[in-house]
């Protein structure tokens, strides 16, 4: 096994190996682009490391000091030598993980290079900061110590400090807060980097971004050791991030911030406020138009918008990283559906640009324009990633929570904040520009990102802040806009989802690529006409139950299940069809000819039953009973295990009227269309079966009332009747189950539930601690768990189709609308995916996916 490469031993093709920062900077080195030289430690020998019980062996120390050797010879420079060779060590994933993992500068820094350093720049301040600077991030991320210990003794010795007794006092810090001397000897600096680099591929908010991230744990960070080159050398000299186009609007241009006089984390540490990168071409325009050329050279070699680091030393051009930039969702539309018109990508190679898991953020619209006219603007900082959000202010990353919509304001965020980020609607930075790390790891969430409000005072003490004269409480709300920066008092209403020609274009490319069907889970006319805008090919899962939830239908389901009175049950089921047949109408002349599969009744009956004192009153009165006979009744309907007690079509073995009662008002709708002209495709769905014998039972009893209809009305439809699955025992009995119905569709919210025991509302409580532990990876009832619940579905497809054929298969549980679980499902050979309205992009374009990568 080879564990370390040099640069030009290396390309982009070997990301997994190299990392992405490795991988690319071979490749740039590749196409004869300015960067300095280096070795890159492989992501192999990352595993090895750890497999050995995180020890450095001596195979990979002689490897990397073969190595060492050889960039000594190409760069002119040696360790501890004459010319004294310096380096950055930095960790690089294969998948980038902004500001997750570490960096340390100027590695190679003694007490005997310092001399050396002296005589060949003459310039002690620049020298002495680069020592000052790397004591200090060798104690942080090897040592773990604060760094503020560094900047607060930096601060009390004052500007005048003679520089040396600063080195001497910073060591001696390092001494009383590691207990070990800090080591003189550059190799032996680099042995504990590279460790320490190791080691942070383990810290907590590495394991966070790729829980959240869902980014293989083994999959091992590699590490690149690289000669430096000095932004911070003097007034020609810088450091800056770019992007190739807009990350926040997508707008074709380079964009991008610098600093002069500066080293590398300077620019995205959000301490000194950068320029922006126009002000370059003023300051050093060669510089600026070589940096043009290489961004389009870069852009078109990756045939992706890139997100550039460079270090101008005394006004030569040096690139330290490129890799493909995160960018908003508005902005990922938008470059993909340019880049095709621009002929650099083709259609196939633009929708697999997109994470379909982002855009349901570009459905959320805008502020309204007339409400913002009479908002209150409380301040104003930077666009940090497009998108509007309305939230509780929260000071604390610790106190967000899932239950609030929050807005997390920070004085700058640091990557122990990705929990609250993640967690937050969206975040405001005091400090920090465009490629700050808020920005970065917002825009990668899809997230709704102002950055650089500098006009906010945070008193964390009162847990309130003070912008411009106001003061808003922790608690209170204000509503931000990543597209302009701006920072609103309270809640600012928002526009309805926009849907602009790009996405649209995308969005038919996407449909003319996809195998899959994608229709959507909606119980209302509101809820079908917006899955209809965002293009659902009719309707999954309309679930009836549902229905009884809108205005006073509660109190008429209510009085059926409580009451003992046949004529009152009667009555009450004649009152519920009429309520149902409307529905339905409405229902079906809006999704007009495409198909509406309507699931009967499902939950248990106990869930429409009064809870509060007032509501059990009223049903006293509806009832003409006693408050302790209500009592009794709904004590007697109440299952001890409700999600696997009385419910589902268990309810129309014991009161087959029930179901029958739906069955009718769906067919006399469906007729009711039919004499208008509209060519209705209803599907009857019977819910939680566990065998054919149940099922048959069930289908005699609704055959007989839906023929019974079309007697009565002298008119027939053609109509389907499948079958959910949602147990074990429907799955391992599919074959037997398939001849008796048109169509599955597969429940896997249930079908998780009952396949992994667990309960799909309270598993919330108890799973954290499965994937912190690495018991589960992905949240099972987010994302299919396809070693197990997948496994049955498998396994009900192959047998489905033997015994029907002709059968017609999808799922509608919340998994219809998880990219992942969607690949899934396109590969196991299901007809469509169903899900709710606001996912029916995220299906749309992960189902083109899919295919595109299942057809490859
Ligand atoms: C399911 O179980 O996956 C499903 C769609 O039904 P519900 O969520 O209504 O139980
Ligand atoms: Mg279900």
């Amino acid at each position: 096994m080879k564990r370390v490469y040099l640069f030009e031993e290396g390309n982009k093709e070997m990301i997994n190996i190299l990392g992405g920062k490795g991988g690319n900077l071979a490749e740039m080195k590749k196409i004869g682009l300015p960067i300095p030289e280096g070795i890159i430690i492989s992501t192999d020998a990352c595993r090895e490391y750890y497999k050995d019980g995180q020890t450095i062996s001596e195979k990979l120390k002689n490897e990397v000091l073969e190595q060492i050797d050889k960039l000594e010879k190409i760069t002119g420079k040696e360790f501890e030598g004459d010319r004294p060779l310096l380096v950055s060590v930095r960790s690089g994933a294969p998948v980038s993980m902004p500001g997750m993992m570490d960096t340390i500068l100027n590695l190679g820094m003694n007490d005997k290079t310092v001399e050396k350093m002296m005589g060949i720049f003459h310039n002690e301040e620049f020298v002495y900061d680069l020592y000052f600077r790397f004591i200090q991030m060798f104690a942080e991320i090897v040592m773990c110590v604060e760094k503020e210990k560094f900047f607060k003794l930096k601060e009390e010795l004052g500007k005048e400090v003679d520089r040396k007794e600063l080195i001497a006092r910073a060591k001696e810090l390092y001494g009383e807060e590691t207990g070990k001397e800090f080591p003189e000897c550059a190799k032996e600096q680099l042995f504990m980097a590279i460790d320490a680099i190791f080691n942070s591929w383990e810290n907590e908010r590495a394991k966070v971004y790729r829980r959240i991230n869902r980014i293989d744990d083994e999959m091992g960070t590699a590490v690149v050791v690289q000669e430096m080159v000095f932004g911070n050398l003097n007034e020609k000299s810088g450091t800056g991030v770019a992007f190739t186009r807009n990350p926040s609007n997508g707008d074709k241009e380079i964009f991008g911030e610098y600093l002069l006089k500066a080293q590398g984390e300077d620019i995205v540490a959000g301490i000194r406020t950068p320029e922006p990168i126009e002000r370059l071409k003023e300051q050093l325009p060669e510089v600026y138009n070589e940096f043009s050329k290489i961004a389009k050279i870069l852009e078109e070699h990756n045939k992706d918008m890139q997100d550039i680091e460079f270090t101008i030393e005394d006004g030569k051009l040096f690139l330290l990283q490129t890799r493909n930039g995160k960018r908003s969702p508005y902005a990922a539309v938008k470059i993909a559906v340019e880049m095709v018109r621009e002929g650099l990508l083709s259609k196939e190679e633009a929708i697999m640009k997109v994470d379909p898991a982002v855009l349901p953020q570009l459905l959320h619209g805008n502020f309204e324009e007339s409400a913002i006219k009479k908002a209150t603007l409380l301040g104003k900082g930077l666009a940090g990633s497009a998108g509007v959000a309305i939230g509780r202010v929260v000071f604390a990353s610790e106190r967000v929570h899932t239950k609030e919509m929050t807005i997390l304001v920070r004085e700058e965020t640091s990557p122990e904040d990705i929990k609250g980020i993640s967690l937050a609607q969206g975040i405001v930075t005091v400090k920090g520009g465009a490629t700050s790390h808020g920005a970065v790891v917002a825009r990668g969430m899809g997230k709704c990102c102002v950055t650089g409000c500098g006009a906010i005072k945070i008193d964390d003490i009162r847990r309130e802040m003070h912008i411009n004269g106001y003061t808003v409480k922790e608690g209170e709300f204000i509503s931000i806009s990543g597209y302009t920066g701006e920072i609103y008092l309270g809640k600012v209403p928002l526009t309805k989802p926009q849907f602009d020609e790009n996405l649209k274009e995308f969005v038919a490319w996407c449909k003319e690529i996809k195998r899959l069907g994608i229709r959507m889970n909606a119980d209302t006319v509101g809820d079908a006409s917006l899955g209809k805008g965002f293009g659902a090919e009719g309707i999954g899962l309309c679930r009836t139950e549902h229905m009884f939830f809108q205005k006073d239908k509660i109190w008429t389901i209510r009085g059926m299940i409580l009451s003992h009175n046949p004529e009152e049950v009667r009555l009450a089921l004649e009152k519920l069809h009429d309520m149902q047949k409307e529905d339905f109408y409405n229902i079906f002349k809006l999704v007009g000819n495409d198909v509406v599969i309507v699931r009967l009744l499902d939950p248990p009956l106990h869930e429409f039953l009064p809870k509060e004192q007032k509501d059990k009153e009223k049903m006293c009165e509806i009832l003409n009973v006693s408050y302790e006979e209500i009592e009794r009744r709904i004590r007697n309907l109440k299952d001890e295990n409700p999600m696997l007690g009385h419910r589902g079509c268990r309810l129309a073995v014991t009161r087959p009227e029930l179901y029958n009662i739906q069955a009718r008002a769906i067919i006399e709708a469906s007729i009711q269309c039919k004499r208008e002209g509209i060519d209705v495709k209803p599907e009857i769905m019977i819910p939680l079966i566990i065998g054919a014998k149940e099922l048959q039972f069930i289908k005699k009893n609704l055959i007989k009332e839906i023929e019974r209809v079309f007697e009565g009305e002298r008119m027939r439809v053609d109509y389907k009747l499948g079958t959910m699955m949602e147990t074990p025992r429907a799955c391992l009995l599919a074959d037997e189950i398939a001849t008796d119905v048109d169509f599955f569709s597969f429940g896997t919210n249930d079908l998780t539930q009952t396949t992994m025991g667990l309960s799909r509302d309270d598993s919330v409580k108890f799973m954290p601690e499965y994937y912190e532990n690495g018991i589960l990876k992905v949240e099972p009832f987010a994302t299919i768990d396809e070693r197990g619940v997948g496994k049955l579905v498998k396994l009900a497809v192959e047998l489905g189709r033997k015994g029907n054929k002709e059968i017609e298969m999808g799922v509608c549980g919340e998994h219809g609308g998880d990219p992942k679980s969607i690949e899934f499902f396109d590969r196991v050979g299901l007809n469509y995916v169903s899900c709710s309205p606001f996912r029916v992009l995220v299906a749309i374009v992960a189902a083109a996916q899919s295919h595109i990568l299942n057809k490859n």
